[in-house]
C-alpha cells in the first residue's frame, strides 16, 4: 500500500503528515523535529547542508544559505515583488532563463524550482526513514494567490526531487481540511495564516450541495502582506537586545556576526517561550569578551515587552484582514465581519497569545486553535494524500478521514489578448476546477498565415497589466479550435485542434519562466545522484565513526590489560591499531573498514585471554587456543 504524503512547503517551515495505521500524523525529521526550516546552504567547509544545520550557520554565511526561495518560485525576474526582493535578500539573485530567476550558492547558479527540490528530497528522505518504506508520491500546498506559473514549478520542484505530485492543494484549503471544518452547510471561513515570512489571509467560502453531497471550497478574497512575519518579530527582540547590551557593556553586539547569529537564534527562543509562559530569561555564555576577558549576555524579559515592541505588527495584521472580509470584491470578499462562521488560525506566529487575542476581538468569536498551527496545512495535505491513496487503490479512506470531494478554484481569471490589447476573459476567478473551455480563432480574416494567442492571468482589463502565461502561434489554417484545459492542481495545459482535419495541433508555448520537460528529467537525475552521493557520504561517515570507537576502545583495552594479556597479544594489537589510525580518516571506505575488522578480531584475543586467566581450570583450552601466547605471558612489574 503506497503512502501519498502531505507537505506543507513553507516559506519559512516545511512539515510532513501522513496516514500511518489508520492516524493523521506528522513525520519527525532527522532533526527529531516537527518542522524542518526551508533552507539550504553551502557550508564553509563545501558541504550541503539542509534544514536546522542550514538555519545555523546562516548569519556567518549568509552569500551561500538560500531562504525564502518560496518569494521567487514560478516568477518572472522582472515581477515588483521580485525586484523588491532581490533588494534585502543576502544571496545573489539574477535572471535566469526565459526571464525566469536564478539564485547563486558556491559558484553555481539554481532554479529556485532546483532549492525547492533540495529541500523536498530531505523531508522525502526523512519520511522513508521514519516510515521504513519509500515514499514517491506527493500532495505539495501553496498559497491560495500562486498562479499557474508558481503552482507548475512548485510541481516541479516534486518532480525533481524525485516526487510524483499527486496533487497541488492551497493552503488555506488544506487548513480548513484538517479542522474538519465540512459541515454539510454552506460555511464562511477565515483562515488567518501567520507564518516566518508572509501573513496571508484568505476568506473562503464552503459551499455544499444536498443532493450531490458535493462539497466546494471557493476563495473568495486574499489578502495579507508579503513582507509581514514572525521573522519581523524576531528582529524586533534582536534589537531590542543589542541596545541593552550596549547600555549595560558600551558594546555593540551587532558588529559581530557570530554574536548576531547567537542573539538570533536566543530572540527567536524568547519568543517561542513568552507564549507560554509571561517572562523569560536569555542567557548566552561568552558573547563576547573584552580586556577582562570572556563576557555573558543575561537578560530578563518579560511577554509585556515583547507585545510592546510588535504591537504595530498586530494591529497591522488585524487591519488587513478586516479588509480582506470586507472590502467590496474583487479587493476582499464583500462579507461583514459577522458573517464570518469560522476563524482558522495557521502559522507557528499564531501561538503568541496576543495575537490570537487580537483575531478574536475584531470577530467577536474564539477562533479555532485546536491543530499546532505550524502543522496544520501538512496534516490538511495528509489528508489530501490518504483520499487520493483509496481512490487510487479502490479502497476506503482510513482513521476519521471522511471522503469528501472537495473541489478547489481558480484564483486568477484566464483571459487572451484580443483586438486593441484588451484581455478577454476565459474561465473566470473561482471556477471549480478541472474545468475546460473551447475557442476557435481564424486565421484566414484578412490573409494571414498565422495568428499569435496570448494567455494572460490576472484580473485587469488590459492585456499588458496581466501576466503572461504562455504565447504559441497557430500556423496556417483558417480556423484553429484550442482548449483551455485547467486541471486540479490549478495548472494550464493548451491543446488545439484543425477544425477542418480534426487534427491536433502541437502547441508550442513560449515566454514560460518554467522548466522544460528535458531539463526537469535532468535535475531529477542530478538531484538522485546528489542522493547518492549524500548515501555514500553517510556510509564513509559512518565507517569512520566505528573505526574511531574501535580505536577508543582498543586504547583503553590495552591499557587496562595488564599483566593477564601476553605481550604478543598486545603487539598485535597495537599493530592493527596503528594500522587503523592511518587510515580512518581518509576517503577510502573499504580500507577503513578492513583496518577495523582486522582490529576488531585481535581486540577478541585480549578479551579471550582476559576470559581464560580469570578462569583457570579452563586453562587446557587457553592452552589450545592461544597456542604458546599464554605461556611466557606473565611479567610481574613490567611496565605498560
Ligand atoms: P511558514 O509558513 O512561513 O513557513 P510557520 O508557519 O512555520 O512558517 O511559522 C514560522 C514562524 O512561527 C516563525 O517566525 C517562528 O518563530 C514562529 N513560531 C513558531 N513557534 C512559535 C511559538 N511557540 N510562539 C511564537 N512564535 C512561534
Ligand atoms: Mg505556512
Amino acid at each position: 500500500m503506497a503512502k501519498i504524503i502531505g507537505i506543507d512547503l513553507g516559506t519559512t517551515n516545511s512539515a510532513v503528515a501522513v496516514m500511518k495505521n489508520g492516524e493523521l500524523q506528522i513525520l519527525e525529521n532527522a532533526e527529531g523535529n516537527r518542522t524542518t526550516p526551508s533552507i539550504v546552504a553551502l557550508s564553509k567547509g563545501g558541504e550541503r547542508l539542509v534544514g536546522l544545520l542550514a538555519k545555523r550557520q546562516s548569519v556567518t554565511n549568509p552569500k551561500n544559505t538560500i531562504f525564502s526561495v518560496k518569494r521567487l518560485i514560478g516568477r518572472k525576474w522582472s515581477d515588483p515583488e521580485v525586484q523588491r526582493d532581490k533588494a534585502w535578500l543576502p544571496y545573489e539573485v539574477q535572471e535566469g532563463p526565459g526571464g525566469g530567476v536564478q539564485v547563486k550558492m558556491g559558484d553555481k547558479w539554481y532554479s529556485p524550482e532546483e532549492i525547492s527540490a533540495m529541500v523536498l528530497a530531505k523531508l522525502k528522505a526523512d519520511a522513508e526513514a521514519r516510515l521504513g518504506e519509500k515514499v514517491d508520491e506527493a500532495v505539495i500546498t501553496v498559497p491560495a494567490y500562486f498562479d499557474d506559473s508558481q503552482r507548475q514549478a512548485t510541481k516541479n520542484a516534486g518532480e525533481i526531487a524525485g516526487l510524483k505530485v499527486e496533487r497541488i492543494i492551497n493552503e488555506p484549503t488544506a487548513a480548513a481540511f484538517a479542522y474538519g471544518v465540512n459541515k454539510e452547510s454552506n460555511q464562511k471561513i477565515v483562515v488567518y495564516d501567520f507564518g516566518g515570512g508572509t501573513f496571508d489571509v484568505s476568506v473562503l467560502e464552503i459551499g455544499f450541495d444536498p443532493e450531490t453531497k458535493e462539497q466546494t471550497i471557493e476563495v473568495r478574497a486574499t489578502g495579507g502582506d508579503t513582507h509581514l512575519g514572525g521573522d519581523d518579530f524576531d528582529k524586533k527582540i534582536q534589537e531590542f537586545l543589542v541596545e541593552e547590551y550596549k547600555k549595560q557593556e558600551g558594546i555593540d553586539l551587532a558588529k559581530d556576526p557570530l554574536a548576531v547569529q547567537r542573539l538570533k537564534e536566543a530572540a527567536e527562543r524568547a519568543k517561542h517561550e513568552l507564549s507560554s509562559a509571561t517572562e523569560t530569561e536569555i542567557n548566552i555564555p561568552y558573547i563576547t569578551s573584552d580586556a577582562n576577558g570572556p563576557k555573558h549576555f543575561q537578560i530578563k524579559m518579560t511577554r509585556a515587552k515583547l507585545e510592546s515592541l510588535v504591537q504595530d505588527y498586530l494591529d497591522r495584521s488585524v487591519k488587513l484582514t478586516e479588509e480582506a472580509v470586507t472590502a467590496p470584491a474583487p479587493k476582499g470578499a464583500g462579507f461583514k465581519l459577522g458573517d464570518i462562521n469560522e476563524v482558522l488560525l495557521v502559522g507557528g506566529q499564531t501561538r503568541m497569545p496576543a495575537m490570537q487575542e487580537a483575531v478574536k476581538k475584531l470577530f467577536g468569536k474564539e477562533p479555532h486553535k485546536g491543530i499546532n498551527p505550524d502543522e496544520v496545512v501538512a496534516l490538511g495535505a495528509g489528508i489530501q494524500g490518504e483520499i487520493l491513496a483509496a481512490k487510487k487503490e479502490g479502497r476506503k479512506t482510513e482513521g476519521e478521514v471522511k471522503d469528501i470531494l472537495l473541489l478547489d478554484v481558480t484564483p486568477l481569471t484566464l483571459a487572451i489578448e484580443t483586438l486593441g490589447g484588451v484581455a478577454t476573459p476565459m474561465i473566470p476567478k473561482n471556477t471549480t476546477v478541472p474545468t475546460a473551455k473551447t475557442q476557435t480563432f481564424s486565421t484566414a480574416a484578412d490573409n494571414q498565415t498565422s495568428v499569435e494567442v496570448l494567455v494572460l492571468q490576472g484580473e485587469r482589463p488590459m492585456a499588458a497589466d496581466n501576466k503572461v502565461l504562455a504565447r504559441f502561434m497557430l500556423d496556417g489554417i483558417p480556423q484553429v479550435e484550442v482548449t483551455f484545459d485547467i486541471d486540479a492542481n490549478g495548472i494550464l495545459n493548451v491543446s488545439a485542434k484543425d477544425k477542418a482535419t480534426g487534427k491536433s495541433q502541437s502547441v508550442k508555448i513560449e515566454a514560460s519562466t518554467n522548466l522544460s520537460k528535458d531539463e526537469i528529467e535532468r535535475l531529477k537525475k542530478e538531484a538522485a545522484e546528489h542522493a547518492a552521493e549524500d548515501e555514500r557520504k553517510k556510509e564513509l561517515i559512518d565507517a569512520r565513526n566505528q573505526a574511531e570507537s574501535l580505536a577508543y576502545l582498543a586504547e583503553k583495552s590495552l591499557r587496562e590489560a595488564g599483566d593477564k594479556v601476553s605481550e604478543e597479544i598486545k603487539t598485535g594489537v597495537t599493530e592493527k591499531l596503528e594500522a587503523l589510525k592511518k587510515v580512518k580518516d581518509g576517503e577510502d571506505k573499504a580500507a577503513i573498514e578492513t583496518a577495523t575488522a582486522a582490529l576488531s578480531q585481535e581486540i577478541q584475543k585480549i578479551g579471550q585471554a582476559e576470559y581464560n586467566k580469570g578462569n583457570g581450570p579452563e586453562e587446557n583450552n587457553a592452552g589450545g587456543q592461544g597456542g604458546a601466547e599464554s605461556g611466557p605471558q606473565p611479567e610481574p612489574g613490567q611496565p605498560q
